[in-house]
């Protein structure tokens, strides 16, 4: 709920200004927190870490097999998503532990990637 871990660089642009002239460029995911749209590398894809195991996890590569939900570097998004359900319903499984993916998210999930 702090706004203090806000991205400099990836966080301002995850809202396209208007779709009116015509289909944005490149894939293009709806996160499932805020159900807003945005270009598949301003979202994370989040995954259930193993079979079985419970555990949802940004998957940084994006290259993870299986279902994957698209969520924004935001908490408010991770909220509004475990409110609603979004995951379990995203990923097909009845439970799921967002605690590690919440940590990843509160450190920004997307810092992490750049190599
Ligand atoms: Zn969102």
């Amino acid at each position: 709920m702090s706004e203090g871990a806000r991205l400099a660089e990836a966080g301002p642009r995850v809202r396209p200004p208007e779709s009116a002239q015509g289909p944005v460029e490149g894939p293009v995911r709806t996160c499932v927190g805020c159900r807003a749209r945005g270009h598949r590398s301003t979202l994370l894809r989040v995954v259930v870490a193993d079979e079985g195991d419970h555990v949802a996890v940004v998957d940084r590569m994006r290259t993870r097999p299986g279902r994957g939900a698209w969520l924004h570097d935001d908490l408010k998004c991770l909220e509004l998503a475990e409110r609603r359900r979004a995951f379990t319903r995203a990923l097909r499984t009845e439970a799921l532990d967002t605690s590690r993916l919440r940590g990843e998210v509160e450190r920004g999930g997307a810092a992490g990637s750049r190599s």
